[in-house]
């Protein structure tokens, strides 16, 4: 850069601020050196956001972000703050910074252990706790790897799904679940009790849906002469 740049730019963003020492000068000016004091005072005590301190030293906004960093200064998030805000069992302690894009805030479990969230994921309920609530929710059936949990499965698929096996019996033939039984829990609380290994799950009337009223635990021959005693008429 000849002396002609170098004075122009240094009027640009105000000569007499020692702080700034200039090396180049493109778009941005990427080698500014900005000291800690500055940056303090523009962050901190002026509250001035990383974009507009990148514009007073005609830099970068990352070049801001990296000094900030560099001299430990805490980062503010560039827009929302969430600190103490609690999202099911996680309260918000402070903003860690930005990464791939997403703010990304340092939070406190219910259970007393520490977890990095990120904003986007806190707010649509992607994340409730540090991971314990999974393995809580295993806890409170803890039947998710057993036989009647793979039951309830398929009588879900068998109706929800066309690609299932035999969907155009059920679901293809109108034969719908209850919506509570959306959840196993809910399915577990209304069958769980007569349930025995061995037996399947029956509908009473084979022409309604799966719901508490009209579902029992059958054995398999029981339930073929059910069928066919019910079998809907067909229509042609
Ligand atoms: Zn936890």
């Amino acid at each position: 850069m000849n002396k002609q740049g170098l004075t122009r730019h240094a009027a640009l963003i105000g000569s007499n601020n020692s702080n700034i020492h200039l090396f180049s000068k493109n778009k941005y000016n990427y080698m500014a050196r900005i000291s800690k004091q500055e940056l303090e005072r523009q962050y901190v005590i002026n509250k001035k956001t990383t974009t507009e301190i990148s514009r007073l030293f005609n830099c970068s906004p990352s070049l801001i972000t990296y000094y900030l960093k560099k001299y430990l200064i805490p980062m503010r998030p560039y827009k929302d703050d969430i600190t103490g805000q609690k999202f099911g069992k996680l309260t918000v302690l402070n903003y860690i910074g930005t990464k791939k894009g997403e703010s990304k805030w340092y939070c406190m479990c219910d259970c007393g252990k520490a977890t990095e969230a990120s904003l986007i994921n806190l707010r649509r309920g992607g994340i409730k706790s540090c991971g314990c609530l999974k393995s809580e929710i295993k806890k409170t059936h803890g039947l998710s790897d057993s036989r009647q949990y793979h039951i309830w499965q398929g009588m879900k698929t068998r109706c929800s799904n066309p690609n299932a096996i035999k969907y155009d019996q059920y679901g293809g033939a109108g034969i719908t679940y209850d919506e509570r039984w959306e959840s196993f829990e809910a399915f577990w609380n209304d069958m769980g009790k007569t349930y025995q290994d061995g037996l399947t799950l029956e509908r009473i009337d084979s022409t309604l849906g799966y719901t508490k009223e009209n579902c029992k635990w059958a054995n398999y021959s029981e339930q073929n002469r059910h069928r066919k005693r019910w079998a809907k008429p067909v229509i042609v």
